[in-house]
């Protein structure tokens, strides 16, 4: 049997979560790939594209000392040379929550990782749940074009006081830093309202928003409470329950997600 291949796709300025991801990926893979790639077609204009930060060799040492013996750095023209027109596109997932504020931004992501697996052939590949609408994206794709890749999904990983860790905090202001941390506390507070029986998605939508609306600086994209696996929006919180955000702190857009489970509380 030749050498496993596990995939770890970023868009690098690698933090804790990231070397998560890599470590999980060499626990499945002999050779460990990791990709960088700021991916133009999933940005609209206006969005951060020129902004994104970048640090490749701070990213070296984070990947090498988390398992990943390969790095793929393509440019863009490699990835889009001209005249480039093919793209790939779902027809459901991308019709709800991050979807719909930003249009094209998973056309963008399905296009850029179809075009690394072809590129990469990885027997795994491993994504982050922090973007949980991406991964089912992606778990979908794989079914509906027969990759032949494992998915795994790799937990949220937090900073000590629970803001889910993202490349984009580097854009917070230390009062913006502050306020962010309204998204953990509103899944936490979801978390103990379904432990202590609430059944009604409508409250905690309203408890998350109340907690939003004291930070001064911050903007209510969506406040979800959605099915799992379709991302519909639900009313009544029964069994598993996807409860997503996106809010903004100040110019930068952050996301969130917690399962909720009637079962054990959160
Ligand atoms: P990005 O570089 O932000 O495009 O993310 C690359 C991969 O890392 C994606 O699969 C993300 O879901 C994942 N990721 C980003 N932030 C986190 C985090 N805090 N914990 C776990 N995975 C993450």
């Amino acid at each position: 049997m030749g050498r496993r291949i596990a995939f770890v796709p970023t868009m690098g300025f690698l933090h804790k979560g990231h070397a998560s991801l890599i470590r999980e990926a060499a626990r499945h893979g002999d050779d460990v790939v990791l990709s960088i790639f700021v991916n133009p077609t999933q940005f609209a204009p206006g969005e951060d594209l020129e902004a994104y930060p970048r640090d490749f060799d701070g990213d070296r040492k984070v990947a090498e000392k988390a398992g990943a013996n390969v790095i793929y750095f393509p440019d863009v023209k490699e990835m889009y040379g001209k005249n480039y027109q093919t793209f790939v596109e779902l027809e459901k997932i991308p019709a709800h929550l991050c979807g719909l504020s930003r249009p094209v931004h998973f056309r963008g992501v399905a296009t850029v990782v179809t075009k690394l697996f072809n590129i990469v052939k990885p027997h795994t590949a491993v994504f982050g749940q922090k973007d949980y609408q991406q991964l089912l994206l992606i778990r979908q794709m794989v079914r509906d074009l027969n990759f032949d890749i494992e998915i795994i999904g790799g937990p949220i990983v937090r900073e000590p006081d629970g803001l889910a860790m993202s490349s984009r905090n580097t854009y917070l202001t230390p009062a913006h830093r502050r306020q962010a941390l309204c998204l953990y506390q509103s899944l936490q507070k979801a978390g103990e309202m379904v432990s202590a029986g609430v059944r009604v998605a409508a409250e905690i939508s309203a408890a998350a928003k109340a907690i939003i609306k004291t930070c001064p600086d911050a903007q209510i994209d969506y406040i979800a409470l959605c099915n799992p696996e379709t991302l519909e929006i639900i009313s009544d919180i029964k069994g598993q329950v996807l409860m997503a955000l996106a809010v903004k702190i100040g110019n930068t857009r952050l996301i969130d997600n917690m399962l909720l489970n009637t079962e054990s509380g959160t």
